[in-house]
């Protein structure tokens, strides 16, 4: 996809943007030096349109034990990750009580042995339809009022994750579960705080967006992805595709579209917010698709004839 969006006149950054101002346009933005998160670049850069998607990092609850056995045993993503040799037939434990736990215990239970779900209060959080799909599932076991404490396993280099110390809330009882994975389902957390301040936000931090839109509630300023998304999230991967195409060709004209990452929602919006912007484009890519056309004898790739790309 990179040597593809390259081949469409992209240039892409690979930097850390630091800082944004979306108070006028063009947008204004700095970059943190090369591998340096604390110092930022004196030099401004502009963006006549912005797609924002900087996406959501699962949480987790810095156990101990949870750097060693990472990947080893602990993940954030059962869809993942639960379809790995290590966990079949296996005793797992999911966290959390919202409908992403009920989702991965049930996934987890086609593969696992047993799925242990910890809630850390005495109720789901998920929907009533998804608390009976998971308490009627006889490879369940809901433990309520239960927080884990520690993950331990085998001690050698690469060593694999075997048990999980929990405590029960109400009882403070400590115990330990055989478990050959945990899944962390505990929420997201948006990466939205450069924007804190200059975009409207839910309580989570995720972007809002006007329903069935990219649109933020600046113009020009779009977002895509799981920074607004907090429920489909990484369902579709691969129609970031369309987004490079429609941008990728915008920015051929115009050298100031910087993205962020894929949506082809946002990309056909912040198009059409720049041809609004600027009639006088339009007249030079007709041109330009003239002198395609003479130099193919006429025949235009399937996205380039689509009048919406
Ligand atoms: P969520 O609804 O925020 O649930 C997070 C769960 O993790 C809660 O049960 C919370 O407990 C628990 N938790 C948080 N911090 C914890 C900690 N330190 N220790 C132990 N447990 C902790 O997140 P989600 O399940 O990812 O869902 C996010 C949104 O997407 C929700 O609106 C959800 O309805 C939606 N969603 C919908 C579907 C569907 O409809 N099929 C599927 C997935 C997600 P508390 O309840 O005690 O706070």
């Amino acid at each position: 996809m990179r040597a593809q969006s390259e081949a469409c006149g992209t240039e892409i950054i690979s930097q850390t943007v630091a800082k944004v101002d979306l108070s006028s346009r063009p947008f204004k933005y700095w970059l943190h030096p090369m591998g340096d998160d604390v110092e930022i670049e004196e030099e401004t850069h502009t963006a006549d349109s912005l797609i924002i998607a900087t996406g959501a990092k699962a949480r987790r609850l810095e156990l101990p034990g949870e750097d060693k056995y990472w990947g080893n045993g602990v993940s954030a993503c059962a869809v993942c990750d639960g379809s790995l040799p290590m966990f079949r037939n296996q005793p797992l434990v999911v966290i959390g009580g919202g409908d992403s736990a009920v989702e991965e215990a049930i996934y987890l239970t086609k593969k696992a042995s047993k799925v242990y779900v910890l809630v850390r209060r005495d109720v789901l959080r998920a929907s009533k339809a998804n608390a009976r799909r998971l308490t009627t599932n006889p490879k369940v076991e809901v433990r309520f009022n239960t927080q884990p404490k520690e993950i331990k396993g085998e001690e050698k280099k690469g060593g694999l994750m075997t048990t999980l110390v929990v405590k029960n809330g109400k009882t403070g009882k400590e115990e330990e579960i055989e478990a050959r994975g945990l899944f962390y389902a505990v929420g997201h957390e948006p990466a939205t705080q450069l924007f804190k301040g200059q975009l409207k936000m839910d309580e989570d931090g995720y972007l809002i967006t006007e329903p069935g839109t990219s649109i933020t509630n600046v113009k020009g300023v779009f977002a895509a992805g799981d920074v607004q998304d907090k429920k489909y999230r990484q369902a579709v991967t691969s129609a970031g595709k369309s987004l490079s195409i429609s941008a990728f060709r915008y920015q051929r004209k115009r050298s100031n579209i910087h993205m962020t990452g894929s949506g082809c929602i946002a990309a056909l919006e912040a198009e059409k917010y720049l041809a609004e912007q600027d009639d006088t484009v339009e007249p030079e890519l007709e041109a330009e698709n003239q002198a395609e056309k003479s130099q193919t004898n006429g025949i235009v790739p399937e996205y380039r004839s689509n009048p919406l790309l």
